[in-house]
């Protein structure tokens, strides 16, 4: 049992014994070797838990710490993602469908950074649950508070053709290039390797799968769209590059209707895109235990 505060003094009693620790810059610190050397001598069952972690270790990869060939194997694993986050600006939906580090908001326009670093914080531990935890097929939901209010849903999934939802043949289908057809529908869908950065998102990513090329909101009208001031009465015209027009009569900041400005930019929809990266697994693992 331990008593004491770690600023200044902890004791720890083991049967009948007191042992003391005092900081580490103590000018008495020779206590806590001892301490140390004490709880190593003491028997297996009350030895500390790195103890029974590095057993397991050795018994894991033999006594010199080298993993054993025939102990681990490499595996690509896919992960299926779907993610949006909120904007912090309209708290409008924003999808995201691909590995972009900046996009535009479809409702305001504002433009969205999201840094490798915000996706590392998102997506680090996913890739390890996938990895390590999650059976074929199985996933899960969650909601991340974190920089940008995130909704992401996962699972460990095949790539599979959006249309007639075949799942695709990697190895044998995808001859290379950026796009893979389906065989059953000959639908193409994009194939893109994944950026560096990506890396320190999804360790040993390789290849991304039915992502959007590019997510920039493009205006999609070939000229511009007049409409009435809400303030004078008078007509403005716009391309739709902004959000908030000047009225060149008024003055009037104007902000787009939403059945104007979904007109010049038609939000894009949710879409899976996934993920594939190679993973070490344990021999037992890949028996399927
Ligand atoms: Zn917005
Ligand atoms: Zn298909
Ligand atoms: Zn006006």
């Amino acid at each position: 049992m331990w008593r004491g505060n770690i600023s200044e003094r902890l004791v720890l009693e083991v049967g009948k014994k007191k042992y003391v620790i005092t900081p580490y810059n103590s000018p008495q610190n020779t206590e806590t070797a001892m301490l140390m050397d004490e709880i190593h001598r003491l028997p297996q069952k009350k030895k500390p838990v790195e103890y029974e972690i590095e057993l397991e270790r050795r018994v894991r990869e033999g006594d010199d710490g080298k993993m054993e060939q025939e102990d681990t194997a490499t595996e690509t694993i896919w992960s299926m993602l779907e993610m949006s986050i909120c904007c912090p600006r309209c708290d409008g939906p924003v999808v995201i469908n691909g590995p972009f580090t900046s996009f535009r908001c479809p409702e305001c326009g504002e433009m969205i950074e999201m840094t490798p670093e915000i996706w590392a914080d998102l997506l680090e531990d996913v890739r390890d649950e996938l990895a390590d935890d999650t059976a074929e097929g199985e996933g899960g939901r969650s909601t991340i508070w974190g920089t940008y209010n995130t909704y992401l849903y996962y699972g460990r999934l095949k790539p599979y053709c959006p249309k007639c939802k075949r799942d695709f043949d990697m190895e044998n289908e995808y001859t290379g290039g950026d796009s893979i057809t389906c065989i059953g529908c000959k639908t193409k869908t994009a194939v893109l390797p994944a950026p560096d950065w990506f890396d320190n998102v999804f360790k040993g990513a390789l290849l991304i799968i039915g992502a959007q090329r590019e997510q920039t909101l493009k205006s999609v009208a070939e000229s511009p769209i007049s409409f009435t001031c809400s303030k004078c009465g008078g007509t403005i015209l716009t391309c739709g590059c902004d959000r908030t027009v000047e009225c060149e009569h008024c003055g009037a900041s104007v902000y787009l209707p939403d059945e104007l400005w979904f007109r010049f930019h038609p939000a894009p929809k949710k879409k899976r895109w996934f993920v594939g990266f190679e993973a070490e697994v344990y021999e037992e693992d890949y028996d399927g235990e």
